[in-house]
This record gives C-alpha cells, structure tokens and sequence, in this order.
C-alpha cells in the first residue's frame, strides 16, 4: 500500500492540492470539516496515509487509531459539540460499499451540535 494516492481525494486535500477548511493537523493526522454537513459539527479525522478502510487496519496501526480517538473526543469539544451527556457527539467510520464508504481513503466522521441533525 502507498503512503499517498494520486488520485484520492483525500490524500490531495492533505497535500493542500485541494482546498479544506483545516481543523488540525499534525504529523500523522488531518482534520477538515465536511463539505456536506449532516450535523451543525460536521468533521472528518484521516490519517496522512492512503489507508483504503478500515478493513486494511492491521495491528501496527493501533497506536495511530487510539490516537484519532482520543483526538476526536478533544476536537469534538473545541468545534462546538455541549458537554456530554447532555451533549456529546458521534464517531462513523463507513468501510466499504456495502457499509456506505464514498471516499476510499479512512476517515472517521465526528458529529454533533444541537438537533435536529439533517440526518440520523
Ligand atoms: P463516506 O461516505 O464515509 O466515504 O464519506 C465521505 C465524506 O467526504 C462525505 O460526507 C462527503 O461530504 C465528504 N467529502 C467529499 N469531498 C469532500 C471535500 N472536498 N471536502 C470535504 N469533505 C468532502
Ligand atoms: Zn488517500
């Protein structure tokens, strides 16, 4: 598997190539919202590199995958998510066709926000 994807989306966005609204970044990690937001917090965690899903995790990838968890919980809150658990907020990671994944680069969708969401 290659660090980066010419023709991804996404590895484009992390390359700056294309434009985001940038959220964070850091050596392993790129944060962006969504450009079709679902929930008034709408934003995506990738990792920088071209990982198709999560079905290509394999244990080497755990430090990286606790990592975007604990940064989604951080980030949630600096992006406007209430406290939980009033508030809170919800983590989705589509894998594959079949589990609704678009882009085939891994992302991990952060929403939340007062409801009503426009979906779900
Ligand atoms: P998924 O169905 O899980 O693969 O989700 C892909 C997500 O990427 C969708 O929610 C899209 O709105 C989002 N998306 C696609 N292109 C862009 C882009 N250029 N900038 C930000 N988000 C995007
Ligand atoms: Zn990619």
């Amino acid at each position: 598997m290659s660090a980066h994807d010419p023709n991804c989306i996404f590895c484009k966005i992390i390359a700056g190539q294309i434009p985001s609204k940038k959220v964070y970044e850091d050596d392993e990690v790129f944060v962006f919202h969504d450009i079709q937001p679902w929930a008034p917090v709408h934003f995506l965690l990738v990792p920088k590199a071209h990982i198709p899903s999560m079905a290509q995790l394999t244990p080497e990838h755990e430090p990286l995958m606790g990592r975007m968890m604990v940064l989604a919980s951080r980030l949630a809150a600096e992006q406007g998510c209430n406290p939980y658990p009033d508030g809170g907020f919800r983590l989705v990671c589509n894998t594959g066709t079949e589990g609704g994944q678009e882009v085939h680069h891994m992302h991990v969708h952060v929403m939340g926000g007062p409801r009503p969401w426009k979906r779900g």
